[in-house]
């Protein structure tokens, strides 16, 4: 099959040159509204870093936002920082690119931490967007959806009471689905608890990678709760695993951290190891990384949707215009702001409305990116530029 759609390294080469002279890094670190916990640890602080390129008088930002304390991937914030503030700023800042698809490159030979390139990719792509003067989305050869079908995801608690309690608490109907965690030993019971109190709605699991070929029984049981997806049941690097249990169930699975690369994708759809991807820009470690991996996984019927870590507003702003490719076929899970955070960096926040998200129809990303804010929440700031020098002692806030 063919798609009617623009191939992701021409979208790339088509940027025209670009030549970075300075960026400036901040560490920030904003309370969650409550704990996160996924079935492998749990997070209390949103840690990020936002970045922001230079070249003359544009800008452009970008986020790395891996979870802290490496139990969803290995890289973390203090990872991610050091290759960012070591190794990639200094070699990309004061050198001639001739398209962002030379960006890609340049940053693929130097680096495998996705997390961490995520923010300059990102970035790059925003600044040429803001210079040119046009939407995101636009450059992405993506259209932008008047409202962005909007999930709800919730985290594991400690019991059934609690989550259904949580569910309640966060529910809105301006959302389009559920999605909850599980974990061995919280899975068949939780869904039969949501489906008795919630009836039909759309639902689905996230195992977050923590069952085994062991464990199929207990997805032969989930099998019959009318569930939208098996989201990641097994270890990452399990494919064959992952096409086996895929045979001997109707729900479909859905692969998250499994796929990194296109090559990853590839692999995943040769083997028949899914028949949903989610997508998250941090994971895969830019737009031009996603675009390939959605082109492949369209052009082999493998339904889409974009996912979230979650990201503040930065990350979670450059998702929105993925929502608009052909093959996203589930709501994303990008969120209001409030949902997580007790404060955003982006002006607007990402809010829901009737019918979902709202991308707004302006250069770049669409959001700004509110600097008070970032004032507000930076526990380290470092300044960049290009020719050397000026990378020292990080500036601290007290
Ligand atoms: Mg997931």
């Amino acid at each position: 099959m063919s798609l009617n759609v623009p191939q992701p390294d021409e979208l790339a080469r088509d940027s025209g040159p670009i030549k970075l002279d300075a960026a400036e890094m901040a560490r920030v670190s904003i309370p969650l509204v409550e704990p996160f916990r996924i079935s492998s640890g749990e997070v209390r602080v949103k840690e990020s870093l936002l970045l922001r390129l230079r070249e003359g008088d544009f800008t452009g930002w970008g986020e790395s936002s891996a979870m802290s304390g490496s139990f969803y991937s290995v890289e973390t914030p203090d990872s991610c920082q050091r290759e960012l503030a070591e190794v990639l700023l200094p070699a990309v800042l004061g050198r001639r690119f001739t398209s962002l698809l030379d960006l890609d490159g340049l940053l693929s030979e130097l680096t495998s931490n996705r997390f961490a390139r995520v923010a300059i990719e990102t970035a790059a792509w925003d600044l040429v967007a803001r210079r040119r003067s046009r939407p995101l989305h636009e450059l992405l050869g993506l259209p932008r959806l008047p409202r962005i079908p909007c999930g709800l995801a919730i985290g594991l608690y400690n019991t059934e009471a609690e989550l259904l309690a949580a569910i309640h608490r966060y529910w809105s109907n301006d959302y389009q689905r559920l999605k909850i965690k599980i974990k061995r030993g919280q899975d068949v019971s939780l869904v039969k608890a949501v489906r008795r109190e919630f009836g039909e709605i759309p639902l689905f699991v996230d195992a977050n990678a923590d069952y085994t070929r062991n464990d199929f029984r207990v997805f032969e049981q989930l099998d019959d709760f009318g569930l939208m997806m098996f989201e990641q049941p097994l270890a990452k690097g399990d494919l064959e695993g992952a096409a086996m249990l895929q045979r001997r169930v109707r729900t479909p699975t859905c692969l998250d951290e499994s796929i990194e690369t296109l090559a990853d994708a590839r692999r995943a759809i040769e083997l028949g190891a899914c028949k949903i991807v989610n997508i998250k820009l941090q994971r895969v470690g830019g737009f031009l990384e996603a675009l390939r991996i959605m082109q492949a996984c369209a052009v082999h019927q493998i339904a889409l949707w974009i996912g979230t870590m979650p990201e503040l507003g930065v990350g979670s702003a450059q998702a929105l215009p993925l929502t608009g490719h052909v093959g996203v076929a589930f709501p994303t899970d990008v969120e209001p702001s409030r949902r997580w955070y007790v404060d955003d960096v982006v002006d607007p926040e990402i809010q829901l409305h009737p019918g979902g998200l709202i991308l707004p129809d302006e250069p770049g990303l669409g959001f700004e990116v509110d600097e008070t804010k970032v004032d507000k929440f930076a526990v380290s700031r470092w300044q960049f530029k290009s020719g050397g020098g000026g990378f020292g002692t990080p500036q601290v806030n007290a």
